[in-house]
């Protein structure tokens, strides 16, 4: 790999950008721990991330309580709501009223954890049951391009959490969507400034989907998406994983001269 290849990644191990406190109800940490975690680690930059539903009212506490935090010199801090993606036509699972930007907070981190179904989420046992009852999985995986499209269009300073982590829960593989469906994703990321992570807990997207970012010129971050402070900035997968990445984007270029 270049010289710049491997700067470029070694700068992304330097953030973490999905962090959960103990706003979601099933994380241990607190925003200070996981602060002085991230501090610890080396990193430049944290994003803490909380699961919010649409019926969620305390992000305005969750914003005034990170402000008031003491940030240690060499870190940025930045914020996210984590919500989950509905349906086909991308909606996202967001409290009314929401504010992201200037007084709220700086992302919406779009997590597929359910298949977005052209009626609403269909769960994993759903989208099974439907794909033996006749569901192409050539239509599941257009579904499942579309909705991430569309949720990219509609959402404002999205991020896409752990993306197509999804595909397995179902019996589906992301080596099956192929290279069209994934330079479409890819492009639509990079037309709409929305940020991906390669996720360390759920080990993807894998290095294709990476490569196709890479080609498309969206914007890579990496993530743990700890749940205790002990994990904060600790990468095993996704050096590996934005390496491969890297490789076959390489090869993509090369092919393409
Ligand atoms: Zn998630
Ligand atoms: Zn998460």
């Amino acid at each position: 790999m270049s010289a710049t290849g491997a700067d470029r990644l070694s700068s992304v191990l330097r953030g973490d950008h999905h962090v959960h406190s103990t706003f979601s109800d099933d994380a241990r940490s607190t925003l200070a721990e996981n602060i002085a975690a991230a501090s610890a680690a080396g990193l430049e930059t944290v994003r803490l991330t909380d699961h919010v539903r649409a019926s969620t009212t305390w992000v305005p506490e969750f914003v005034a309580a990170v402000a008031a935090e003491r940030i240690p010199d060499g870190l940025t801090v930045l914020t996210g709501v984590e919500a989950k993606l509905l349906d086909a036509a991308g909606s996202v699972d967001l409290p009314e009223g929401l504010v992201v930007g200037r007084g709220g907070v700086d992302a919406v981190v779009i997590g597929d954890h359910q298949f977005p179904g052209v009626d609403g989420p269909w769960s994993p046992t759903m989208t099974r049951e439907r794909l033996a009852a006749g569901l192409s999985e050539d239509d599941a995986l257009d579904l499942m391009i579309e909705a991430s499209i569309r949720a990219m269009e509609r959402t404002p300073h999205a991020q896409l959490a752990h993306w197509f982590s999804i595909l397995p829960k179902v019996g589906l593989d992301e080596s099956q969507l192929g290279a069209q469906r994934l330079l479409a994703w890819a492009q639509a990321a990079a037309a709409t400034g929305t940020i991906v992570e390669v996720n360390e807990k759920w080990d993807c997207p894998g290095p294709e989907a990476i490569a196709a970012l890479l080609v498309a010129g969206a914007r890579i971050v990496a993530s743990t998406d700890s749940h205790v402070a002990a994990d904060v900035g600790r990468y095993e997968r996704v050096p590996a994983l934005l390496e491969a990445g890297a490789r076959a984007a390489a090869g993509e270029t090369e092919e393409a001269r």
